[in-house]
């Protein structure tokens, strides 16, 4: 792949071939980082990836590593390769939204841990990326700043709650990006878009300073094009962070090191019975088969295994969630920062008025539903009946994992129960829209961590189709050696670059031709 001008494309390299040239002196952070700045520019007004990009401040990261190389200094693996974050973790100086009209214009005066991070890592950040409104749902659609479209093809969603990161690195318009995942905003976004996404164990990565949609279940995670590259970036933001009660004080998981295993001899891996079959596209469904037959090829054993209370998962998620979110959100109240928006026609309007009037104008339809079931799920007289049956259920989910991980040391299921859908498809259908995240909201409710990558395309449909691997909480580095051994055998049936993305239709020419048909 090559630019009009004969130079190779640097944005389709690898963030491990990034940084493994910048620090060969191949080519500079700057021109890196401008490679990446100048397909933003031409793309996202088609694909509305990113809500703020912050070109000065990424070109001049870029341009103080390039010096630093250039002056000997010994610098950080990933430094000088460019990443972008969603837009719900704080960043000093640089609008945070969460995709809401809530938080229009807001400039964070600190940068969540992960950011921070991220600058000490010295990698140049892109951009903030589109995201359902405080990453309530799986499509985008839900941003009030329009939805994201994916790169794949762009009457379709790129998933959710994290469609902008994941599109982003779909499209290559970063080889990096930040998501959060409480019910599978990293992991279905990167199946339905072709890409890699994991959910480290609850309290692997600091979520201070990410605005919190559901406290027992965010976590903070990679999104990228390999699971090398995901490792990579893992390892950059975990760990301990004295500033979130919630952070495990313990070393980062070995993951970078798992993402170069390729023999998987007697490891011992469960199909969960429940994930699988009924309700499942038949081209996700043949996809994850031959995967796990690549699995046992690669030296695995493989069998069956039966969580019984999954099939209670959404049920529980869609009482804890709400719960959780209609107090975290409680704080958006117009009198201490956020949007305020005085009721129309009234004089001296009351505080209580005020807040009413600013909330009704701030959140979109999906965050007042939510609101309103989890006030209604924790109100006096309904507690133990809804968010107290919630948590026993939650539980006995936890219990499933448990005797699972007695047998085998990891779990695996498709992604997503579809590839991606149409813009507008289940909007009206709340329902529909949560069965999207069926499989990977147990994870979150235990607490384990969790990876998506690429099994290749349905045959139906030919878009992306993702396989979903998870491990015992803190034993991350599991997940990645899986998911590096199946990538490096898929890899190798697939040739080329190796990854689903070469079967992706040319988003340049999606994008042109959209243009072109809008201005007709
Ligand atoms: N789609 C799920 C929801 O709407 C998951 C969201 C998330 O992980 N942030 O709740």
């Amino acid at each position: 792949m090559s630019t009009p001008t004969g130079a190779p494309d640097l944005t389709r390299l690898t963030a491990t071939a990034m940084a493994d040239g910048l620090a060969a002196g191949e080519f500079t952070s700057e021109q890196l980082t401008r490679a990446h700045l100048e397909r933003i520019e031409v793309l996202n007004p088609a694909l509305n990836v990113f809500l703020q990009v912050d070109a000065e401040g990424a070109l001049a990261t870029a341009r103080a590593v390039d010096d630093a190389r250039a002056s000997g200094a010994d610098l950080p693996r990933l430094a000088g390769v460019p990443v972008a974050v969603k837009d719900i973790a704080c960043t000093e100086g640089i609008p945070t939204t969460a995709g809401s009209r809530m938080l229009q214009g807001w400039v964070p005066p600190y940068d969540a841990t992960v950011v921070t991070r991220l600058r000490q890592a010295r990698m140049p950040i892109l951009g903030k990326t589109n995201m359902d409104e405080f990453a309530m749902g799986s499509s985008t659609e839900h941003s009030a700043y329009g939805p994201t479209r994916n790169p794949w093809d762009l009457d379709r969603i790129p998933g959710g709650s994290g469609g902008g990161s994941s599109a982003a690195v779909a499209a290559f318009l970063a080889p990096l990006a930040i998501g959060s995942d409480t019910g599978g905003s990293i992991r279905q976004p990167a199946a339905v878009t072709g890409t890699v996404g994991a959910k480290p164990t609850y309290g692997g990565v600091s979520r201070y300073g990410v605005i919190a949609l559901a406290s027992s279940l965010d976590q903070i995670g990679p999104c990228a094009r390999t699971v090398a590259d995901a490792a990579l970036l893992h390892e950059v933001i975990g760990g301990h962070d004295p500033m979130d009660s919630t952070s495990i004080d313990a070393p980062v998981p070995p993951v970078a090191e798992a993402a170069r295993t390729r023999d998987l001899t007697g490891l011992r891996v469960g199909i969960v019975r429940e994930l699988t079959g009924e309700g499942y596209q038949p081209g996700v469904q043949a996809r994850f088969d031959e995967a796990v037959e690549l699995l046992t090829s690669l030296g695995a054993q493989v069998q069956e295994v039966s969580c019984p209370h999954f099939r209670y998962a959404m049920a529980a998620y869609y009482l804890i969630l709400p719960s959780e979110a209609s107090s975290n959100l409680a704080r958006y109240d117009a009198m201490r920062y956020g949007r305020r928006t005085p009721p129309d026609g009234v004089d001296s309007p009351s505080a209580e008025q005020v807040m009413a009037s600013s909330r009704d104008a701030g959140f979109g339809d999906e965050v007042k539903r939510r609101i309103i079931l989890g006030t209604y799920a924790l109100s006096a007289g309904y507690y133990d009946a809804y968010y107290g049956q919630a948590q026993k259920v939650r539980t006995l989910i936890a219990r499933d994992f448990e005797a699972a991980f007695a047998e085998v040391d990891v779990l695996v299921s498709p992604s997503a129960p579809t590839t991606a859908f149409r813009i507008g498809e289940k909007l009206d259908d709340p329902v529909a829209m949560y069965l999207n995240d069926i499989a990977t909201i147990p994870a979150n409710l235990a607490g384990v961590p969790g990876l998506s990558l690429p099994t290749g395309v349905a045959d139906e449909d030919g878009l992306p189709v993702g396989i979903q691997v998870l491990a015992p909480a803190t034993e991350d580095q599991r997940m990645y050696a899986v998911g590096a051994a199946l990538e490096a055998a898929l890899a190798e049936q697939w040739g080329g670059s190796g990854t689903v993305l070469d079967r992706a239709p040319d988003v340049t020419e999606l994008a042109a031709a959209r243009g072109a048909a809008e201005e007709a």
